[in-house]
């Protein structure tokens, strides 16, 4: 049966805490960007009363809302969660991370650490807010890709700041090598870490001498960096039903990290064919008899296989891979896509990994 792909956006304030639009009007630039999802995250507060369907000339895209949780009165300000499906105010958790996550799982929320790495920005005085504790336990998985962190990071000068306010793709080029490493690592010493890209969307306006900006709209980030959603019952326009397929995608990591601006990557496949089926992205295989895996592409892409965090085939410029893994092979299986953009090579697409074990 043919899967079902839903692109999303999992990351995104209201002025419920810091941003600039309501719901309704998220769900607009949701809609025009022809996102499927949108996942609203105020800091420390869920907002109840907004999540539905919302419709226009007939499209739809599916409001949820989460929360993104964390200490406000520590210093200095570290530790950003990202819950979903909770249903319930967890803020009151937030002092002690273990403690949140937990409370999270005992309602049956999904968590993913928010920017887990998240250089300073002194020139407009954002501060480093990477998750630091890592001896915690129980995640669903991490933000491999946010695009307003990525962005901050290109803030090093005035000039570099009016550059990227006014192009960010010039300077839009993958997820951070320490994010991309932490998850090979954690994924590799045997734990479950599902992958999510998002925008942080706050819609703010930020002025520097005579020059005001909205850094960056909604609609312009909901066409960035988003999460693609695979599942095998379709949507059916039912707000309980298909909340319920996404929030079990994302458990799954049935997901892949998308940079839809630098070239639309609906369609990106990569999956694993095994003698009692087809495992996707995210799912477990045993390896007894070998599996055949492939990549599938919507544009020529430099494919590449890892394994364990560590590149075991590539394919350039091509839309399809294909490679045969031995009976008895073992590990974490994932592909990353780049392709040229502007004139440079960027990330395109991260897979959520196919864990082969016996
Ligand atoms: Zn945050
Ligand atoms: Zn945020």
């Amino acid at each position: 049966m043919p899967l079902t792909e839903l692109a999303a956006n999992l990351h995104m304030h209201t002025p419920y805490s810091d941003g600039e639009s309501y719901h309704a009007e998220i769900a607009e630039a949701a809609m025009r960007a022809g996102l499927d999802v949108v996942l609203v995250t105020d800091h420390n507060v869920w907002v109840q009363g907004v999540a539905r369907y919302y419709a226009h000339d007939g499209q739809r895209v599916l409001m949820l809302v989460g929360e993104e949780v964390h200490d406000q009165t520590r210093q200095p300000q570290k530790n950003h969660l990202l819950v979903y499906g909770a249903e319930r105010e967890l803020a009151r958790h937030a002092p002690q991370p273990q403690e949140l996550l937990n409370a999270a799982a005992d309602v049956g929320g999904l968590t993913f650490l928010a920017h887990p790495v998240d250089p300073p920005a002194p020139l407009v005085g954002e501060t480093d807010l990477s998750w630091v504790s890592w001896e915690v336990t129980g995640f669903t998985g991490m933000e491999l890709w946010n695009y307003m962190t990525s962005f901050k990071a290109l803030l090093t000068s005035r000039a570099s700041a009016l550059r990227y306010a006014y192009n960010p793709e010039l300077g839009m080029t993958a997820p951070f090598a320490e994010a991309l490493a932490q998850w090979d690592r954690l994924t590799t010493a045997g734990r479950r870490v599902v992958a999510i890209g998002n925008s942080d969307a706050h819609g703010t306006e930020y002025r520097m001498g005579g020059l005001r900006r909205v850094v960056f709209p909604y609609e312009f980030l909901f066409r960035q960096v988003n999460t693609h959603l695979l599942s095998e019952a379709a949507p059916t326009g039912d707000y309980a039903h298909d909340r319920a397929l996404v929030l079990e995608a994302l458990a799954q990591g049935h997901c892949f990290v998308a940079y839809d601006g630098a070239a639309l990557t609906r369609g990106f496949r990569f999956s694993a064919t095994h003698e009692r089926g087809t495992a996707i992205m995210g799912d477990d295989v045993n390896n007894k008899n070998g599996v055949t895996m492939q990549v599938a592409s919507p544009a020529a892409a430099s494919l590449r296989l890892l394994r364990n965090g560590v590149e075991v085939g590539r394919w350039d410029n091509q839309t399809h891979a294909l490679v045969h893994i031995a009976a008895g092979e073992t590990g974490v299986y994932r592909v990353e896509a780049h392709l040229l953009f502007n004139g440079r090579l960027r990330g395109w697409v991260y897979t959520n990994p196919i864990y082969l074990h016996l």
